[in-house]
């Protein structure tokens, strides 16, 4: 398999389920499993959790996985299992998850369901509720329902949330991520209650609601990670604005040093189709023209019929496309440069910029580190060479999963000759190769940068 940089997240369901496919899937590309708290019980996430942990384990491969909580979002509760919807016509309000939000809607609000392939206008006649349908067609039972650009008081988190809370710590899950979060105070309450937990996983803020644009980089400032949810943003706003946000989000994450993954409908048509559309293909290299750290698969894994062939064609276009970065990223962006942290790793990154144009042996970047963090300021970068992390806490290791073009491993100290050992035994470096490294020496506080090539 032809490395790429960026990371794959693949959305696990039943179509992809069993020990065979979830191998298939880590042996073409899958840095990361999510497991949708929306759909299916539990039990069966319990279970898939672990299967995913256990095939990883069995193929010596270091792959995180994601929780990604239901939140508040609304859905629609029909009293049959469909309902023929024909454009022009008022029908009476269907009942709705967290219906206290019913009184407070006025006549003329715009309401979207299943996705915004329904759209109504809401209307109050004789204080009876009713929807004036804009489109046309057999709607389900417990479709998601939107409203944009209206803020209600929800809680952040379901009782099923708490389930999936549970379920984490017990699984040690790496990443929970969390719908519809609107500020940052959103994400303040899930670690306190992650706290209560004693869940040490980091937070990815799922960026779906306009609310949660305008409050931006606050969130940023609290969360360890951003999903860029297209699917609920695609309805919250207007869909030509998606792109521009999608670029806008990015640019803030690299910015922070927070990593990034860019999601949904990447490559709808392969849920029944084997080839995508040339449109897809193009969202997916775009994504790694934006920088994105990862992109992400749904649907076409979770429900698929082709979900290995998603993830391959998906690993393809990342690596071919990610290459063709060459601008340093310095020209790009106006990185800060304060900390001791963003120091080293721009003094790293100017240093692969002269070497790696020079030296054709160059074969990344070593870093030990203890917290994670100076990895992820290197790889805000995106150099196009891997950053090999070494750190003596799995949990660290695990939450780097996510991170552009990290590979990481577990060692107890920190010992370069031990990692060279690693990196050679599994392949990743070859004599002769050169490498950038990054080295705290952490009795003494300091930190050293220094060239290294391998000898034997
Ligand atoms: C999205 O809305 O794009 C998303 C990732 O969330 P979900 O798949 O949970 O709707």
């Amino acid at each position: 398999m032809e490395k790429n940089l960026t990371k794959i997240v693949a959305t696990i369901g039943p179509a992809c389920e069993s020990e065979d496919l979830i191998r298939q899937m880590i042996l073409v590309g899958v840095n990361i499993f999510r497991f949708n708290f929306k759909h299916n019980t539990i039990d069966w996430h319990d279970l898939m959790i672990q299967r995913v942990n256990k095939v990883s384990k069995e193929l010596g491969v270091r792959i995180g996985t994601l929780i990604d909580l239901q939140g508040p979002e609304i859905r629609i509760k029909l009293s049959k299992d469909k309902l023929t919807i024909r454009k022009g016509e008022m029908l009476p309000f269907f009942s709705i998850t967290h219906s206290q939000i019913i009184p407070l809607l006025r006549t003329g609000q715009k309401i979207m369901v299943d996705d915004g392939k329904f759209r109504f206008v809401f209307k109050k006649k004789f204080d009876k509720n009713f929807l004036i349908s804009d489109s046309e067609g057999v709607l389900l039972d417990k479709k998601t329902l939107n409203i944009p650009g209206i803020d209600f008081p929800f809680p952040v988190l379901i009782d099923r949330d708490f389930e999936g809370l549970h379920l984490a710590v017990r699984n040690q899950v790496d990443y929970v991520a969390l719908s519809f979060v609107r500020t940052a105070e959103d994400i303040a309450v899930l670690r306190k209650e992650m706290k209560k937990f004693k869940l040490s996983a980091s937070v990815i803020a799922k960026i779906e609601t306009n609310k949660a644009l305008d409050h931006l980089d606050k969130i940023l400032t609290v969360s360890d990670g951003i999903m860029v949810a297209r699917g609920d943003l695609g309805v919250e706003i207007p869909l030509e604005e998606v792109p521009y946000q999608q670029k806008i989000i990015i640019k803030k994450c690299i910015l922070k040093g927070i990593p990034v993954i860019t999601a949904t409908q990447m490559l709808e048509s392969m849920v029944t189709s084997p080839l995508p559309t040339r449109a897809e293909i193009s969202d997916v290299a775009n994504a790694t023209y934006d920088l994105t750290d990862a992109v992400m698969l749904s649907g076409e894994t979770a429900t698929g019929q082709y979900p290995v062939q998603a993830v391959e064609i998906m690993q393809k276009t990342l690596a071919f496309n990610e290459k063709k970065n060459l601008v340093d990223s310095r020209l790009r962006f106006n990185f800060d440069v304060e900390e001791e942290y963003e120091l080293l790793a721009e003094a790293a990154y100017g240093l692969y910029r002269s070497i790696s144009q020079k030296k054709r042996t160059f074969a990344g970047f070593i870093v030990f580190t203890t917290s994670g963090r100076s990895v992820r300021f290197l790889a805000r970068y995106r150099a196009l060479y891997p950053i090999f992390a070494f750190t003596f806490d799995t949990r660290v290791a695990d939450q780097l999963t996510v991170s552009f073009g990290v590979k990481s491993f577990k060692l107890e100290q920190q010992d370069l000759e031990k990692a060279l050992s690693i990196l050679k035994k599994a392949r990743q470096i070859k004599k002769g190769d050169v490498l950038i490294i990054l080295y705290p020496v952490l009795d003494k506080g300091t930190r050293v940068l220094g060239i290294s090539n391998v000898d034997e």
